[in-house]
């Protein structure tokens, strides 16, 4: 049995891992549950899956789904505070951690897997591009197994040559080649681009995410996240990782060998895939997901990103190319700017504007150690939430 703690349960990929888990009760066990606030969400989830723990990181929340566990006849424990998290995912009982949190708030459990030594199924891309080579180093020294959740990466980790370590190039790639679907506003004007609402935003046309990676998947900020992504658990340059944008989100990306070979995984855009690939690996298991039928989908087509419309990819690369704190500081920037976006406070085309912003008044740092990253993220924040609140006066 392999023992899985699912931290970001209630979300999107938290949800698509408790389907494919309980498809295969016989080989996996869940011992742990972890989210935000969603009590009612979460109590539901342990009536199913009967985990020993289950954390909550608002306190409040936390008593709720402590009463509704004991109301229920349910002796799942209850776990808050803020080294809750990563108690579960270095715990003794875990061998498998699905860090599927959204947000830098998931690097310290997703830390504290890597140093435990744990299958690490990475999710949340937004603790490695923070973490960086800190996390690469900490799995390696660890023994941990990465294995890339994001379908992308998964699906470069799958063409990739057996015996792939953290943080390495293989010998023999030339480069990777990383799909995009382009979001929601692939053809929208400048003009259109400024008026966009949350909602449409949240509206992608292939994947069904959480609000926070739907609006990254719009800025195409996600895929410069992606692109930090790759280099960090490829060992890739980022002039070796290419964007190519692919609509029909079919082929999930490609790794090309000096040979002039292009591997690439295809399947139909759907989560359980690579879950069910991290989850079984080496083996295979079944996730759900239907055939790909190539001749209903008839053609894969790819053209370049447009990034005068899309900057949020220009500045990714830069911050790729700058290193140390440079990703960490992008991703504060943009954390921050998405949560103004969707709170109705900031327009859609202002988010690389402020993060631009902030990357200039940045002072880049070597990121050698853990607390330099973390005090680059909270610096990176607090200009943030300063450039916000001069740009709602200067629009009082
Ligand atoms: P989501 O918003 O649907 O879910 C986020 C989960 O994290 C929720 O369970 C929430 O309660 C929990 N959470 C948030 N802040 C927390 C905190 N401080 N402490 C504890 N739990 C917290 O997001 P999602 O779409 O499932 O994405 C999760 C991660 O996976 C993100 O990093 C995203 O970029 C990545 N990802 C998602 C998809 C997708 O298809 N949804 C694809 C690739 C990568
Ligand atoms: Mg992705």
């Amino acid at each position: 049995m392999m023992r899985v703690a699912v931290l970001g349960s209630t979300g999107s990929i938290g949800a698509s891992t408790l389907d494919v888990l309980a498809r295969h009760r016989d080989r996996y066990e869940v011992t742990a549950l972890a989210a935000a606030s969603s009590h009612s969400r979460l109590l539901e989830q342990c009536r199913v899956h009967r985990p020993r723990v289950a954390v909550l990181s608002d306190p409040g929340a936390a008593r709720e789904l402590e009463s509704g566990l004991r109301a229920a006849g349910l002796t799942t424990e209850v776990a808050c505070g803020p080294d809750a998290l990563a108690d579960v995912a270095g715990s003794s009982d875990v061998d498998a951690v699905m860090a599927a949190i959204v947000g830098a708030a998931g690097l310290p459990s997703t830390l504290a897997a890597a140093r435990a030594g744990k299958r690490v199924l990475l999710a949340n891309k937004e603790a490695l591009v923070v973490g960086g080579g800190l996390l690469i180093d900490a799995a390696r020294r660890g023994g941990a197994t990465l294995i890339p959740i994001d379908s992308e990466h998964n699906a470069i980790f799958q063409c990739m040559p057996p015996g792939l370590e953290p943080g390495r190039a293989p010998r023999g790639v030339r480069r990777v080649l990383l799909t995009a679907s382009g979001g929601p506003f692939l053809r929208a004007s400048r003009a259109e681009l400024s008026r966009v609402t949350p909602e449409q935003a949240c509206a992608h046309p292939r994947w069904k995410m959480g609000r926070k990676i739907s609006v990254d998947s719009a800025t195409l900020m996600n895929k410069g996240l992606e692109l930090i992504e790759a280099c960090l658990l490829f060992g890739m340059e980022p002039s070796q990782v290419e964007v190519v944008v692919h609509p029909q989100s079919i082929v999930h990306s490609l790794v090309e060998y000096v040979d002039g070979s292009i591997l690439a995984q295809l399947g139909n855009p759907d989560m359980r895939t690579p879950i069910a690939h991290a989850l079984g690996w080496p083996e295979r298991i079944s996730s759900g997901v239907e055939s790909l039928d190539l001749v209903a989908a008839a053609r894969l087509d790819f053209e370049a990103p447009d990034v005068g419309r899309f900057p949020a990819l220009r500045l990714a690369r830069e911050a790729a190319e700058s290193g140390g704190t440079s990703p960490a500081v992008l991703n504060a920037a943009n954390e921050v700017a998405v949560a103004a976006f969707l709170g109705g406070t900031l327009g859609f085309a202002r988010i690389p504007e402020i993060i631009e912003a902030v990357l200039d008044g940045h002072d880049r740092q070597e990121a050698s150690r853990l607390e330099l990253v973390l005090e680059a993220d909270r610096h990176a924040r607090g200009l943030a939430e300063s450039l916000l609140v001069g740009a709602a006066r200067s629009r009082a």
